[in-house]
């Protein structure tokens, strides 16, 4: 049986410029999950994870205007939050896509967490623009007020809050996922895992896990969980229908089947926008050189055809 990690991302999920509304998610949802429906039916062991992106915004908004009758929460714990809400939409919409396609499995969301180093140097430098866009003066208080770093975004005019993105290390509740592949259940079952790359924690001297304040790639973050489960194709779906070197430019050229040493020519040659695009091919890379066998980076409606090799960028290594 072939092992395969979809890693849904947010904006193959939500239409831009959309209400936000439950009922749209649920929409939006059932039109992407009967491809998924159709990968299942053809017997792989599956296992999903997705981003949070839109969802962890949404929730900061509400903090934000309700942090006068109540306290706002911390980034894991929003983390925690998305990873059970976009679970919940999965598991309502595919469950019943899987029944119409005869499959006889069912959806299963476990609340994962993501170890990261304590001394990761994304404390010290935080990357990732998280919540909404704020005036000058609000950046100015909101800095002064919790010590955010703020970032200026020039294309969209307004500033950002920024948080660190520190690398995940473990999926701590991946070997009781594994156990459970392992003793056949992924026959039944298809597991939706380590949503927004996980929750980042970081040990504490007792073993235990302390929640931070920051997020893990969502990109990263399934690389971990692939190779953890030993699955041997990662399947990175996106609002693009793959990897293009020269992106955006009249050289552009859209990557079909490429061998991984070919991929990383065109990472160091810097094609691959950070943020985006370049923590796909790193996840990529990270899961080939690490004992992965296939990397498949396509949009929702080309995921079939890309995983029977005819659209998407593929790397297989032999
Ligand atoms: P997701 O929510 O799926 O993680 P992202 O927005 O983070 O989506 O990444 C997908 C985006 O990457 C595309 O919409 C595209 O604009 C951008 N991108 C940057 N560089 C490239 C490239 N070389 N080839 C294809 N897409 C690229
Ligand atoms: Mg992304």
């Amino acid at each position: 049986m072939v092992g395969i990690l979809i890693a849904l991302g947010g904006n193959a999920l939500q239409r831009a410029g959309g209400s936000g509304s439950w009922d749209e998610a649920l929409l939006q949802m059932r039109a992407a999950v009967s491809v998924l429906a159709r990968v299942a039916a053809q017997g792989h062991e599956l296992v999903l994870t997705h981003g949070n992106g839109p969802q962890v915004g949404v929730l900061l908004r509400q903090n934000e205007l309700g942090s006068r009758e109540v306290p706002a929460l911390p980034l894991d714990v929003l983390g925690a939050e998305t990873q059970g809400q976009v679970g919940y939409l999965i598991q309502t919409e595919l469950t019943p896509a899987l029944r119409r396609a005869g499959v006889d499995r069912s959806v299963l969301t476990v609340i994962s967490r993501t170890e990261v180093a304590r001394d990761d140097p994304a404390f010290q430098h935080p990357t990732k623009p998280v919540g909404r866009y704020y005036h000058e003066d609000e950046a100015r208080i909101l800095r002064k007020q919790h010590g955010w770093a703020m970032q200026f975004d020039g294309a969209r005019g307004g500033w950002r809050r920024l948080v660190p993105s520190p690398r995940p290390v473990r999926w701590i509740e991946g070997p009781a996922v594994r156990q459970l592949l392992e003793s056949g259940l992924g026959a039944t079952w298809i597991p939706v895992v380590a949503g927004g790359g996980g929750i980042p924690v970081v040990r504490r001297p007792d073993g235990g896990f302390d929640g931070v304040e920051a997020v893990i790639d969502k990109d990263l973050g399934s690389a971990v969980v692939a190779r953890e489960l030993g699955l041997d194709t990662l399947a990175i779906v996106t609002d693009v229908p793959g990897v293009a070197v020269g992106f955006g430019k009249r050289s552009e050229r859209w990557l079909a089947d490429v061998s991984l040493e070919e991929l990383e020519r065109h990472q160091a040659n810097g094609e691959f926008a950070p943020g985006s695009m370049a923590p796909k091919v790193e996840a990529g890379v990270d899961f080939l050189r690490g004992g992965g066998r296939r990397l498949v980076i396509c949009d929702i409606p080309s995921l079939a055809r890309a995983l029977d090799d005819e659209a998407g960028t593929r790397v297989t290594v032999r």
